[in-house]
């Protein structure tokens, strides 16, 4: 832990005593998907966000206080918003306004959501600005394909009027490359929705690994790609692999620095 880490987060005063054991839990949980976007390198200083539904509250969620870099993040420091954007915990920082319009649109359309993960990571940009977006060449990008969606670039996400065709465009899938911008995944769980980035995230590192690989590509049947499909909605309800993993990545962050949960 750098000492720049050890200042901020001691510094900070505990919430743990003003929310439920649930928000706490749900505030720990989210703290931790920040730590690993960095640990993973898929963040952009302080740019680009998380959110997750606070448990019991129809009309409220954390993000990330503006400014700080997410590998800093911790469980007390996430703001609480409500859907028309005021902030319901005081806190020092403010909130990212591109931030509130995405998650916003998300998490009052999609009941079925507890978190989105949104990212301008370096390959999942690069992707989203290649025409034919994700290919198949990858199990990982057939998987994630599954659940795919497409947004077109509007500009920077001030305006309130994108959050509808965000939504539209979102539908029922659970990922969404942004074009010209970056990836979003959404989930039931902080775990399930980091889990689902992760294929996507993979996915789109393999494909720009692929392509400029200087080798001719192979590319699996259409027949072989639908039964993935097939394959992985099937089982989407009843696997939860971002609940057998998050032990596990939890343990990670707990060996590196526990102080995610402070
Ligand atoms: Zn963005």
């Amino acid at each position: 832990m750098s000492a720049r880490t050890a200042t901020l987060t001691t510094a900070k005063r505990s919430v743990r005593g003003q929310v439920s054991a649930e928000e706490w839990r749900i505030r720990v949980d989210l703290a931790a998907c920040y730590r690993l976007i960095a640990h993973y390198r898929w963040d952009d200083l302080v740019f680009t966000h998380i959110s997750a539904r606070v448990p019991g509250e129809e009309r409220a969620f954390l993000l990330n206080p503006y400014g700080m870099m997410f590998q800093e993040i911790t469980a007390s420091s996430l703001v609480k918003v409500d859907f028309d954007g005021n902030v319901l915990i005081a806190s020092e920082y403010g909130i990212n306004l591109a931030g509130y319009t995405i998650h916003s649109a998300v998490q009052m359309a999609r009941p079925d959501v507890a978190c989105v993960i949104h990212l301008h990571s370096r390959d999942g940009a690069a992707v989203s600005a290649q025409k034919d977006g994700l290919l198949p060449l990858t199990q990982n990008a057939m998987i994630a394909r599954a659940f795919l969606a497409y947004h077109d670039y509007e500009g920077i996400a001030l305006d309130l009027g994108e959050r509808e065709r965000l939504v539209e465009d979102l539908g029922d899938k659970c990922l969404m490359m942004l074009r010209n911008h970056g990836t979003l995944a959404c989930g039931p769980s902080v775990a399930e929705a980091f889990a689902r980035m992760f294929t996507l995230e993979r996915a789109c590192e393999m494909q720009v690994a692929a392509l400029a690989g200087g080798r001719e590509l192979t590319m699996p049947s259409e027949e072989v790609q639908e039964l993935v499909a097939r394959q992985v909605q099937r089982n989407s309800d009843a696997d939860r692999p971002g609940e057998l993993a998050w032990p596990a990545l939890l343990r990670m962050l707990d060996r590196q620095d526990p102080s995610y949960k402070d």
